[in-house]
């Protein structure tokens, strides 16, 4: 088949024998594993992939993207807070769903009973990274008012951390979490069965051995896409990290020199470029920018390619010292990190490729 570029190129056997070393080493541990699929656009057959290696509930942060998979055989979770314009659609399109918002709950509580439907939801705490989630002490008070509601099943406590403040996930703040599960039981008599305990930068303390017993679900996409924990970004081992590759075609290839002539103003995204001179090097263009990717994200398979920089639809790389003397019409290979993959797959002007079989090497 003639490929079209720029385009991922994604193997499918490695998205399955990661989500299966990430499933079996929670399960081990009795945890749960919500297999998080909004950085690649919850593309079917990466979907079908993850399924294959065991997992059974998926979880997209946009209700396009589960209505999109609604015929899929697995349960379903939305991680984005839902708006209150979206909750018909929650109801009928996740079977759980994440939120911090009462009058949001109450929507849902409504719409549910309108559908003559039960719905699900996780009770999202900040435990101290400031993102979403009511307040360790406004816990108890709500939960009240969501015992009140029709249609409405409390299934667990949930948090999420090192998404917007960095703080990682720990004993401490988890044990907030284990600490309210008590509390309600106490309190109600209603012992939840969830505890939700965060995302691929939780999975550390599930390898140290720390993670506290009561946390009995994740929810992880990066770990099971790239291969990496991302509270230190370790990769796991006996993990892939080359699931997805991102190709690209040289259009132009010359030797140049490093620093530009004439006078420097500012460069395409309003920045004043500066340069180091490194002489004449031998520089390729290739057809893909920063409309098909996150240019400081992109990692040259070929470890002796560095790039010098990109605009919006060209990537100018070194390929000075490279053993392979390119020509025009080559294709360079990049792995990406998670902010370059998320804007590789959303991207209209990225295709992209599934390869189903592939021998697994060992690694
Ligand atoms: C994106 C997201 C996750 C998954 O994060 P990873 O770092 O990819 O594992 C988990 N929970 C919520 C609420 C999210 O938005």
């Amino acid at each position: 088949m003639r490929k079209e570029y720029p385009c991922v190129e994604v193997k499918l056997s490695k998205i399955t024998h990661n989500a299966k070393q990430v499933l079996s080493m929670c399960n081990a541990k009795g945890i749960e594993v919500i297999g998080v699929t909004k950085v690649f656009c919850a593309e079917s057959p990466i979907i079908q992939a993850m399924l294959r290696g065991g997992i059974t509930q998926v979880g997209d942060s946009r209700i396009q993207n589960l209505k999109k998979i609604k015929d899929m055989k697995c349960r379903k979770m939305l991680l984005r807070i839902s708006m209150e314009s979206e909750v018909e659609d929650v109801v009928k399109y996740s079977d759980v769903s994440l939120n911090s918002e009462l009058d949001t709950i109450k929507a849902l509580s409504r719409a549910a009973r309108r559908l003559n439907k039960f719905h699900n939801i996780i009770l999202m705490v900040d435990v101290g990274d400031l993102r979403e989630g009511v307040l360790v002490e406004d816990v108890i008070p709500t939960v009240q008012e969501i015992f009140k509601l029709d249609n409405i099943n409390l299934v667990g406590l949930g948090t999420n951390v090192t998404c917007y403040g960095g703080v990682l996930p720990d004993r401490d703040n988890l044990g907030k979490l284990v600490k309210l599960k008590r509390e309600i039981k106490e309190t109600f008599n209603i012992e939840l069965p969830l505890i939700s305990g965060g995302n691929s930068s939780s999975l550390y303390m599930v390898m140290e051995n720390t993670m506290p017993r009561e946390i009995n679900q994740l929810r992880i996409g990066e770990a099971i896409v790239l291969g990496r924990e991302t509270s230190f970004g370790k990769s796991i081992s006996n993990c892939y990290d080359d699931a997805f590759i991102l190709k690209g075609e040289i259009v132009e290839i010359k030797n140049k020199p490093t620093v530009p002539t004439g006078k420097i103003g500012m460069d395409a995204f309003g920045q004043t470029p500066h340069f180091e001179d490194k002489g004449i090097r031998r520089r390729a263009i290739i057809a893909l920018g920063r409309q098909d990717a996150k240019v400081d994200g992109l990692i040259p398979l070929d470890k002796s390619i560095s790039i010098f920089g990109a605009s919006s639809d060209h990537l100018i790389i070194d390929v000075t010292d490279s053993k392979k003397s390119f020509k025009i019409g080559d294709i360079v290979e990049f792995k990406m990190d998670y902010g370059c993959l998320l804007a590789a797959m959303t991207s209209l002007y990225v295709n992209k490729y599934y390869e189903k079989e592939l021998a697994i090497a060992s690694i």
